[in-house]
């Protein structure tokens, strides 16, 4: 048994007044109390001035990416092994940022699923190849679908995947593809809805599409991956579409934490995407990702679940390790300080499966554990550099 001592604790869910102790036990957390409790003399106890809440959660990860421009294509053409080393290397930038988990929404090969519990490094739930059409967004990736859908999610269900995704739209990594249009009718999602459900696994669908939104909420997903609200007259997220999401409890990520720093080496829109921005008056790339600050802001009024997701791996600024940058842009747009930590803990948690294992600092969860210097209550960016970040109990090495 050991014991952590900080002057401020969040427990996933709200920040503790005063100092707190959480007391530890190999990989799972014994307590936590309030206060400078007394703890029999054997356990060892460590202290910080700062303050300790739960591991963060990188809910959209792309670990076989290794967030150079591309990264992700050319995962589809590596060697295994090759592809393995990769996410190792993505495994311990998440961590050493504090992330403890992540939720790997894309693959080569079914690969990450072998790193679902390495000691020392992140938790992983895995996706396996997302779905996609034939010639679709990232079908480098080998997921593309001929025929029977259902025998997809079959495949992947065997394979031992915690979450099945599919691209309802085209995306931006994949020329030729369609980012305001639809992957799949609401018919297609609905079956692999429901055979994802059969098979006990979540649905979550990539939309940067109104019409794709639409279509997966239609659908009966769980949760939706960027929510752009694309259409060729510019982006739009009706009230009642938001309404509709908050009534379904389907999890929204917008896939937000890049390094700004990054934007001005952003390749080029495609051609269809950078004539609508003209035609809007959005000037640049990195003006319309400030835009989408706004929509957190419009989530949180109609009470939509928001998680943390970067889409890391996808290029420099989305570095393996940016969870934390999505809670400073909730607050931003809104949030509690308190309400976008939970959002990157318990929240995703919940998203990810994971409620009762993972995102509280509390009774039987596992220690995943961040500690940050100073008061975070006052300033979420003291998450830029952790003090100390424990992976089911084990220390990591942050050099
Ligand atoms: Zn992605």
């Amino acid at each position: 048994m050991r014991a952590i001592r900080a002057a401020h604790a969040f427990d996933g869910i709200r920040f503790l007044s005063g100092d707190a102790t959480v007391l530890l036990d190999g990989d799972r957390i014994v307590g936590l109390e309030t206060g400078r409790v007394d703890v029999p003399d054997r356990v060892e106890v460590t202290e910080y001035d700062g303050t300790v809440l739960p591991g963060l959660i990188d809910g959209h990860t792309h670990l076989v990416a290794d967030a150079t421009l591309g990264g992700l294509e050319r995962a589809g053409a590596m060697p295994g092994e090759t592809i393995d080393l990769v996410i190792e290397d993505s495994l311990r930038a998440h961590a050493r940022a504090g992330v403890t988990t992540v939720r790997d929404l894309g693959d080569r090969d079914f690969r990450t699923l072998a790193f679902r519990e390495r000691d020392g490094l992140p938790r992983v739930v895995a996706s396996g190849p997302p779905l996609t059409t034939p010639g679709g967004h990232c079908h480098f990736l080998g997921g593309a679908v001929e025929g029977d859908l259902r025998a997809a999610v079959a495949q992947h269900a065997e394979r031992g995947v915690d979450v099945i995704k599919v691209m309802a739209s085209g995306g931006f990594a994949t020329p030729g593809t369609d980012q305001m249009g639809a992957q799949f009718t609401v018919a297609e999602l609905a079956e692999l809805a429901d055979e994802a459900h059969a098979a006990g696994l979540p649905l979550v669908a990539h939309a940067h599409s109104l019409i794709g939104m639409q279509n997966a909420l239609a659908a009966g997903v769980d949760g939706i991956e960027h929510f752009s609200g694309l259409t060729p007259e510019g982006p739009r997220i009706d009230d009642d579409l938001l309404d509709e999401v908050a009534r379904r409890g389907v999890y929204v990520d917008l896939t937000m934490g890049n390094d700004r720093a990054f934007h001005a080496l952003m390749p080029a829109p495609p051609p269809q995407f950078a004539e609508l921005m003209a035609r809007l008056g959005i000037p640049s790339f990195d003006a319309f990702y400030l835009s989408r600050i706004g929509v957190f802001r419009r989530l949180r009024e109609h009470g939509v679940a928001v998680i943390t997701g970067v889409d890391s791996g996808m290029g420099p600024a989305k570095r393996h390790g940016n969870a934390w940058r999505t809670v400073g842009e909730l607050v931003q747009g809104g949030y509690t300080v308190a309400e976008a930590l939970a959002a990157a803990t318990s929240v995703a948690a919940e998203a990810c499966g994971l409620g009762g294992e993972t995102g509280r600092l509390a009774q039987r969860y596992a220690a995943d554990v961040l500690i940050v210097d100073g008061d975070l209550s006052l300033d979420v960016s003291l998450l830029s550099s952790p003090r100390e970040v424990l992976v089911r109990g084990t220390r990591v090495d942050l050099a």
